[in-house]
């Protein structure tokens, strides 16, 4: 059997007439950058995280680099985030001249460790320094965005989602000792989505999104997008080309209508897996950790979306042998992420790294994706299943 890490194929043939005939309004319109496909789906991408404004922007990459240049963020800024996430986090604060400020992450769930966060703020000649704070909701499941507010606010230092993996994730917050479910990037000052193709919303080429409440900061980002054009030809800031195409747009759409569904097939596929592992006793002699849905857990968790599930990470023994031997079985994994940013040749040179960070370098060594796909199907995951036991018996 051949299963591959994501299989786009499997996805794009029911949706294929209906995007062919959705591209081809936009090649006839001849209104090719942003215009009204663009609007459209800001529309729809801010209703559906719950929030008031949408700007469509290039990449998921260009939605932090934009979100921390409407902020202001700059030379020798600090921006606090994680040293165990894909390299743009990083990439778009060291672009500005700002150096990240890293803090270790939880091992359960991958994100930041709020405890860690805390203890860093309580420095005061750090935290003057800190200008915005930029937690990853990693693999499809919100950081702890209770305990990441209630740390911000209390020095008014702007939050800045990296929301690239967890569109449409819901993250439980206490509002006056009540449970309130809120989506990813609904809760800082603003959040970034990717449009990138192996994400749960996948364009057919690159695409991202700011979300926000913040009027201000959405106006903001719209004319950085455009080169800080404002009115057209005159400049008062500087931005960059950071604008959304429209088909790109018209093709998220029709996905946009999906994606419930495709998160609820991704759900069910990891349900069916911790069963599988379970009952194949890979979890009970420790050769497989399975991955934490944590929110799932907690009492009166009502709200489905708590784990979109991006990627579905276990912790293995021998893990580069059992990656090695998937792929020689013909199963697609991969590893997210085999060197933590900390570790990067570019990002030694920071100066600021003179900290510890195990749990990021743990977790290099240890983690290993699995197909995870909502058109997986059951004889498929029994297969991935069967052929990790027989690696390790
Ligand atoms: C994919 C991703 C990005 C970057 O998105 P692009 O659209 O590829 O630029 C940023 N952060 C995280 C955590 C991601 O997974």
């Amino acid at each position: 059997m051949n299963i591959p890490l994501l299989d786009l194929k499997a996805q794009l043939v029911p949706l294929r007439n209906e995007i062919v005939a959705r591209i081809t309004e936009v090649v006839d319109s001849t209104r090719y950058i942003q215009g009204p496909e663009v609007e459209g789906l800001e529309r729809e991408i801010a209703d559906y995280c719950g929030v008031n404004y949408a700007v469509g922007v290039s990449s998921g990459t260009d939605a932090l680099l934009v979100s921390l240049m409407a902020l202001g963020v700059g030379r020798d800024d600090l921006v606090i985030t994680t040293p165990y996430t894909f390299f743009a986090t990083v990439g778009s604060i060291a672009r500005l001249g700002a150096r990240p400020l890293f803090v270790d992450i939880d091992p359960e769930t991958y994100n930041i460790d709020p405890e860690g966060l805390a203890e860093i703020l309580d420095n005061k000649n750090v935290r003057e320094r800190v200008k915005a704070i930029m937690p990853i909701h990693l693999y499809g499941q919100c950081a702890d965005m209770n305990q990441i507010m209630k740390s911000a606010d209390a020095y008014g230092i702007p939050v800045v989602e990296d929301g690239a993996q967890a569109i449409g994730a819901a993250c439980p917050v206490d509002e006056n000792g009540r449970t309130v479910w809120h989506k990813a990037g609904s809760l800082g000052v603003c959040g970034c989505f990717s449009f990138f193709p192996s994400k749960n919303l996948g364009a057919m080429g690159d695409g991202g999104m700011v979300v926000t409440h913040d009027k201000k900061l959405a106006a903001k980002i719209k004319i950085l997008r455009n080169h800080g054009a404002e009115p057209k030809y005159f400049h008062d800031v500087i931005g960059g080309n950071f604008r959304l195409d429209a088909v790109q747009a018209a093709v998220l759409r029709v996905k946009l209508s999906r994606l419930a569904a495709w998160h609820k097939g991704r759900r069910r596929n990891a349900e069916r897996y911790n069963e599988l592992f379970g009952r194949a006793g890979l979890v009970d002699k420790g050769m497989v950790k399975l991955p934490v849905a944590i929110y799932k857990s907690r009492d009166g968790a009502a709200e489905e979306d708590y784990h979109i599930y991006n990627q579905y990470v276990i912790r293995v023994r021998k893990r580069d042998g059992l990656r090695d031997f998937l792929q020689d079985n013909s199963i697609g994994v991969e590893i997210y992420y085999p060197l933590a940013l900390h570790q990067q040749k570019c990002v030694k040179n920071f100066g600021c790294v003179d900290r510890k960070f195990p749990q990021a370098e743990k977790a290099t060594h240890e983690t290993l994706a699995l197909p995870i796909y909502p058109e997986l199907t059951a004889d498929m995951q029994q297969y991935v299943v069967e052929t990790i036991a027989r690696f390790y018996s």
